[in-house]
């Protein structure tokens, strides 16, 4: 048996943010789960808005993601495809020309509403006579069309809420080709689906009543059901949904701000799930923790503080291994024993770059009490330092050295000490960092010397 195949469809008409990495991240972490094929599928079949500075910003901030898909389309290429679809749908009376103009629709729709009846599209096309077509198009209207429903009750078993089912009688027939000869998403999206093989469909929970639609578009082109996945929405922090104009939540944002891909599609699609918000390894543990339907029903929160706090703990369990590259792209040394050292001190992986430099480039000691960082000095265990030199037992045999020579204790002896080697308020455990800066740096500096 083959494994499912599932498909991801943006449309690149503009960055993609951390709502739309929920569908992608989910759909994807299906793949891994499953062993499955996971398609990238670019709905540009707008020519007029979708551009490739998106499609391939698209690429790249998928990449980042971790997420490489196994094939790639683009709409705009398959034309003949859904035009096929067209005229087997018209031949099949499933498919027809409508006239009116946007402004006769919004007309007839306010009387509706006036009359408490419900706005949908009353059919009246269907009515026309060859004879009135041809009137029509000889004032130079052309036909838009649309897909006759059927009124009945579509009903699906969803992935991620269960039951569903939408009544179809209440919904317009809508619109599958504009009078241009363009395409809505929806056909298209139905014919790729069937001729890519789509096996699991799992998007946004706004897409529920096209679902109900499409569900009657395959069944019409003889094509086989996907199963149905459903995911909530993320909204920003204070409950906005989220659209293509919240810069700052875009992908691309959120990598210059220094978060963690991995950071980012943990808190992607665990906020609004049964599992705890938490740093994970890899994404292939994230797809073994969480499925589509332990999601919530409700609308999920992402808040930029939250993320922040996810990247400084998952920043803290990443190994050297994981980091090796990245850091020696920055310039920084000191390997393994250097990251370890400053891994639970950073914000962002960048931020190492700022205690590297500490260790390796001099530094104007800043003295606040000379007496305790001269008996700092003098007290030093004997250069060179290896990396055992700063063992428990040293560490205390220093200070309490410098304790017994000054009356110095707690902040009063530790705050001198950490000023004086760093030239900062903060930072890792002292007994890490001096095996980094090395005897003779060190004790320069607590002497008080640039170094
Ligand atoms: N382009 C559509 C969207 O981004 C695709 C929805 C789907 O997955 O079918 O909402």
């Amino acid at each position: 048996m083959t494994g499912p195949v599932v498909r991801f469809a943006p449309s690149p008409t503009g960055f993609l943010h951390i709502g739309n990495a929920r569908p992608a991240l989910l759909n994807w972490l299906f793949r891994l789960r499953h062993h499955g094929r996971f398609i990238l599928r670019l709905d540009d079949t707008d020519g007029l808005r979708s551009t490739d500075e998106y499609a391939q910003a698209l690429v790249e901030d998928l990449t980042w993601l971790g997420i490489l898909p196994d094939a790639f389309f683009r709409q705009s290429e398959r034309f003949a495809l859904y035009d096929a679809a067209v005229k087997r749908l018209v031949g099949e009376g499933r498919l027809y020309p409508c006239y009116e103009t946007a402004e006769e629709l919004e007309r007839r729709r306010k009387l509706q509403l006036a009359r408490g009846l419900p706005p949908t599209y009353d059919r009246a096309a269907l009515k026309l006579t060859g004879a009135e077509r041809t009137a029509l198009e000889a004032e130079g209207r052309r036909p838009h069309w649309r897909f006759l429903l059927d009124h009945k009750t579509v009903e699906w078993d969803d992935l991620g809420r269960g039951d569903c089912r939408v009544d179809c009688a209440s919904l317009s027939d809508p619109i599958l080709r504009r009078e241009d000869g363009t395409y809505l998403y929806t056909l298209p999206s139905v014919v790729d689906d069937i001729d890519m093989g789509i096996t699991h469909v799992i998007r946004g929970e706004d897409h529920i009543t096209n679902t109900a639609v499409q569900i009657q578009l395959f069944e019409a082109l003889d094509g086989r059901l996907p199963v149905f996945g459903h995911h909530n929405l993320l909204t920003t922090a204070s409950g906005e949904g989220l659209s293509k104009r919240l810069g700052h939540l875009s992908l691309r944002h959120l990598r210059k701000a220094g978060m963690e891909p991995l950071a980012v599609a943990s808190l992607a699609v665990l906020v609004g799930s049964s599992e705890a918000v938490r740093p994970v390894g890899s994404l292939e543990e994230l797809a073994q923790i969480i499925d589509i339907g332990q999601l919530s029903h409700a609308p999920a929160r992402f808040d930029e503080n939250e993320l922040a706090h996810l990247n400084t703990r998952l920043l803290l369990e990443l190994p050297f291994e994981a980091v090796r590259e990245r850091l020696a792209s920055l310039q920084i040394g000191g390997g393994e024993d250097f990251w370890l050292a400053v891994r639970g001190n950073i914000l962002r992986l960048s931020d190492a770059l700022g205690w590297w430099e500490v260790i390796s480039k001099p530094l104007v000691p800043p003295i606040e009490d000379a007496a305790v960082t001269g008996a700092g000095a003098r007290h030093l265990p004997p250069g060179p330092w290896t990396k055992d030199t700063w063992s428990p037992f040293a560490w205390q045999m220093w200070t309490e050295a410098i304790t017994a020579e000054t009356g110095a204790k707690g902040r009063a002896l530790f705050h001198p000490l950490r000023l004086a080697l760093t030239g900062r308020e903060r930072g890792p455990e002292l007994a890490n960092l001096l095996p980094l800066i090395g005897h003779d740096r060190a004790r320069a500096r607590l002497e008080g010397e640039e170094a």
